[in-house]
């Protein structure tokens, strides 16, 4: 599993969420239902596991990235400071 940036056309909502690398592209907008398209492919990263380590890991790929926009990394509970 990875985790993709999608955008939403529809209500304009920027949201991650956890995508097989064969579903990358199909991804359902969580306020509005619509189909949301992914953003980009450098916004993704492995994670060792879904309950032990994610912020490690995602803190880890912020660092790395640092282009990664500061609101979404809020929204995930990221440290961002
Ligand atoms: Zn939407």
């Amino acid at each position: 599993m990875f985790l993709y940036e999608y955008h939403c056309k529809e209500c304009d909502h920027v949201f991650n969420l956890l995508n097989s690398v064969e579903r990358r592209h199909e991804a359902q907008c969580p306020k509005c239902d619509r189909q949301a398209t992914k953003k980009i492919s450098e916004g993704r990263f492995k994670l060792p596991g879904h309950d032990t380590g994610f912020p490690t890991a995602a803190d880890k790929w912020a660092r790395q990235h640092r282009k990664a926009n500061k609101r979404e990394l809020q929204e995930l509970g990221i440290p961002t400071d």
